[in-house]
């Protein structure tokens, strides 16, 4: 496993890092058996960073995670979560300062730790700016003084409202998702601006939430019938050179050196132990050329979402 400097954070984290929705239910039932033999098996090949959310499963992720990390020593994982989204319909969003100290203590409780190393505000384009600057942000900060989070960092999907929080606040890392993948790169646009004010770069999402992979998308996954047939296409191309498309995403994914780490979404051990094997292997660039000349007419071609002045 090669790791990566994370921003400022002093962190070495892992290229690949394990992104837990899956152990959730996102992409299936979760056998809870094999979710803990994935969990053991991340840290067995060197997998330091853990990403959760109590919205994954409505906090059964969350649960999942603290029994697979029961005895484990702090010093081998950086643990991440989130505050501010709880469901997918407005009422399940409460980035207040109340909501986020209260989040704060009920991940701790399931998670059966006494600090979270990174603390994330979860899909900041459902919260209002000034709702972020005036309470979240500060409530997170609080915190930080308790020892109960080390560390502060964002999620979203658009970029341009990361670029512009991260503009105005001192935040330490961005996670940012499905835009450094073979569909979309726009997340280049920012890694200079991230740069230089030392913002670690989690890049979530390597298959495109499932895009790119041979099992397919979820039911929810939010990219039109057309996107999704041109990815179809990219599978099947690579399927008649008996190849795996999942292996070039992810491959293609891990590659930017300015790009700390690239979570991987599953709760299979197996799928994991691949994901590891992939990444130590060079990537075919013929390949390469050949699918992203398939993706073409998709490419940077996002779907909406957030609050209509964030998209
Ligand atoms: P992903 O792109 O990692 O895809 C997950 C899918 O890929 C699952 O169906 C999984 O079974 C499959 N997969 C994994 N390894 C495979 C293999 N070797 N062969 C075939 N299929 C394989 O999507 P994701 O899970 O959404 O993203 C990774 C993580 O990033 C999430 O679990 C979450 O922790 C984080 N994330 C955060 C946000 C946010 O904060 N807003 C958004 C998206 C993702």
């Amino acid at each position: 496993m090669k790791y990566r400097q994370l921003g400022k954070t002093g962190w070495k984290v892992s290229v690949l890092g394990l992104g837990a929705s899956p152990l959730g239910g996102a992409f299936g039932p979760v056998d809870e058996k094999e979710a803990l033999r994935t969990v053991a098996t991340a840290l067995d090949l060197g997998i330091n960073l853990i990403d959760v959310a109590p919205f994954y499963g409505s906090t059964r992720a969350e649960t999942i995670l603290g029994k697979a990390l029961k005895g484990t020593s702090r010093e081998k994982y950086f643990l991440a979560t989130k505050v501010g989204r709880y469901g997918s319909s407005p009422k399940d969003f409460d980035y207040s300062g109340a909501r986020v100290v209260q989040s704060v203590d009920e991940s701790l409780k399931r998670l059966k730790l006494s600090h979270i190393d990174l603390i994330q505000v979860h899909d900041i384009e459902f919260a209002s700016f000034d709702l972020l600057l005036k309470e979240t942000l500060p409530a997170l900060e609080r915190l930080k003084t308790t020892g109960k989070v080390r560390h502060i960092g964002l999620t979203a999907f658009p970029l341009e409202i990361l670029k512009k929080m991260t503009s105005e606040t001192r935040i330490d890392t961005v996670l940012s998702y499905c835009r450094y993948c073979l569909t979309d790169i726009t997340l280049v646009r920012l890694l200079s601006h991230l740069k230089t004010r030392k913002i670690g770069v989690i890049n979530a999402s390597p298959f495109a939430m499932g895009l790119l992979t041979e099992k397919g998308p979820p039911v929810w996954h939010p990219a039109p019938a057309d996107y999704r047939d041109v990815c179809a296409r990219a599978i099947e191309h690579c399927k008649k050179r008996k190849r795996d498309l999942a292996k070039l995403a992810l491959q293609f994914a891990v590659s930017n050196t300015d790009i700390a780490t690239t979570l991987v979404g599953t709760s299979n051990a197996k799928k994991l132990r691949q994901d590891v094997r992939w990444i130590e292997e060079p990537i075919d660039e013929g390949l390469l050329s050949e699918v992203q000349g398939v993706l073409k007419p998709i490419l940077n071609r996002s779907w909406l979402g957030g609050l209509e002045n964030n998209a």
